[in-house]
């Protein structure tokens, strides 16, 4: 094959896909066009970077389990002659909580999960308490923890791991921006940078995170993909706690440990578009504290340390990942909308769009129902488990 992918976004999706190209097909070429080389701005840098099978989309539980794989061997997949990548995979679980309401749609998604294989069990408060000694359960009712398969990596390393293979393996980093679209009759013929260059391409790929709507809009498609800010705060806790999962609380927040110390999130409560990167502070007094301590009473005594922001990139219509190509335009494909779990997704989506553009059809793991016609067609593939 030796037409061009241009791929827009060199963050893990974009150099995913960088990688499998160029391993499944070393004489493809790509070009990856990336506007921030340092990444300051790009979710992939800024993620939590933690990987589950407790979703409630079978598609999504079994994308996890191929990931999981991916990740365990990944020193050995992405190693180049001169690095053996380490991405710090712990395994260590999410525990999901549940009060009186939320029982019977935990134990509902429970056996969706244990249909799907997924290793996770169901703990009523007794359970709780004997594995979780610092939890207050007094409004629990049950919990479900996930067994293997799930815990928390280093993102920032996958990231470079994906992008310098990708280099290794052939593919081509451009630093500039995408400003606009060739386009000729349903095809795009080129791709148009900044500075008015243009790269003619057999496929154009959109992996541009949470500006994803924006590039889209450059071949006049309408994406449904929002960048809502999220903030990461980094709590230091005198009290040891172990094991400790990534908790999910059902008030909304997340924690999970980090080191020595804890990183914790939610959702805000307004969650609107496009507001500047800088952490809500005040928040953390406001909420979070007080939520964690009562769920923790040990974090009575916790300590915020610092807090960073970044972007989810939000898919409005059903908060699950947009891939493959729109039907107007059939050699723009789209890898979007991952709504706060791309970080895990990326080695089989990746896989995924590769498969896509080779050989025309997904060969390994069938993802067509997150296909982008679901959303001309109406027909949402709802994800109800979205963290934070
Ligand atoms: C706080 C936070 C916590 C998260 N926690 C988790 C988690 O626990 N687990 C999980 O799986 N996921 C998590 N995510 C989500 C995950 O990080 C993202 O889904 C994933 O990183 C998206 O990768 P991406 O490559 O699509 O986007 P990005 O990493 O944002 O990369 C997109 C790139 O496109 C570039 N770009 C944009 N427009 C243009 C243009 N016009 N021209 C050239 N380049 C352009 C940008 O500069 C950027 O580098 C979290 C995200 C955040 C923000």
């Amino acid at each position: 094959m030796n037409d061009q992918v241009v791929v827009i976004g060199g963050g893990v999706m974009g150099s995913a896909l960088a990688y499998w190209l160029t391993r499944l097909e070393p004489t493809c070429k790509v070009t990856v066009v990336e506007r921030d080389p340092a990444y300051t701005c790009a979710s992939s840098a800024l993620s939590a970077a933690s990987i589950r099978q407790q979703f409630t989309t079978p598609v999504n539980i079994r994308i996890s389990q191929a990931s999981i794989a991916f990740l365990r061997n990944a020193a050995d997949e992405l190693a180049t002659d001169d690095d053996k990548p380490d991405i710090l995979l712990r395994e260590h679980g999410y525990l999901y909580l549940a009060g009186i309401d939320g029982a019977a749609q935990l134990r509902a998604v429970h056996a969706v999960q244990k249909t799907c294989g997924s290793d996770v069990v169901l703990l009523d408060r007794a359970g709780l308490e004997k594995q979780f000694g610092w939890l207050n359960t007094a409004d629990l009712t049950v919990g479900s923890l996930g067994l293997s398969g799930e815990g928390w990596f280093d993102g920032y390393a996958l990231l470079m791991a994906f992008a310098r293979k990708a280099r290794k393996q052939g593919a081509r980093y451009v630093n500039a921006e995408v400003r606009g679209f060739g386009l000729d009759g349903n095809r795009v013929a080129a791709v148009i940078l900044s500075d008015g260059s243009r790269i003619s391409c057999s496929h154009a790929v959109n992996a541009a995170g949470p500006w994803a709507r924006r590039v889209a809009a450059l071949a006049g498609v309408e994406l449904p993909v929002f960048a809502r800010r999220r903030t990461v705060y980094v709590i230091a806790c005198p009290t040891p706690m172990k094991p400790f999962p990534l908790l999910i609380d059902p008030t909304g927040f997340w924690i999970r440990p980090e080191g020595a110390k804890f990183i914790a999130g939610f959702a805000p409560h307004d969650d609107v578009d496009d507001q500047p990167l800088q952490p809500d502070y005040g928040a953390f007094e406001d909420w979070l504290w007080p939520a964690l301590a009562h769920r923790i009473p040990a974090f009575e005594s916790a300590r915020l340390e610092r807090a960073w922001a970044g972007y989810f990139e939000m898919n409005a219509f059903d908060h699950n990942a947009i891939l493959g190509p729109h039907e107007s335009l059939q050699n723009f494909l789209f890898m979007n909308g991952f709504s706060g779990h791309g970080m895990q997704q990326a080695p089989i989506v990746g896989r995924a769009i590769a498969e896509l553009i080779l050989h025309g059809r997904y060969t390994t793991l069938d993802l067509s129902p997150l296909s982008f016609a679901r959303i001309a067609g109406n027909r949402p593939l709802l994800e109800e488990n979205v963290i934070g």
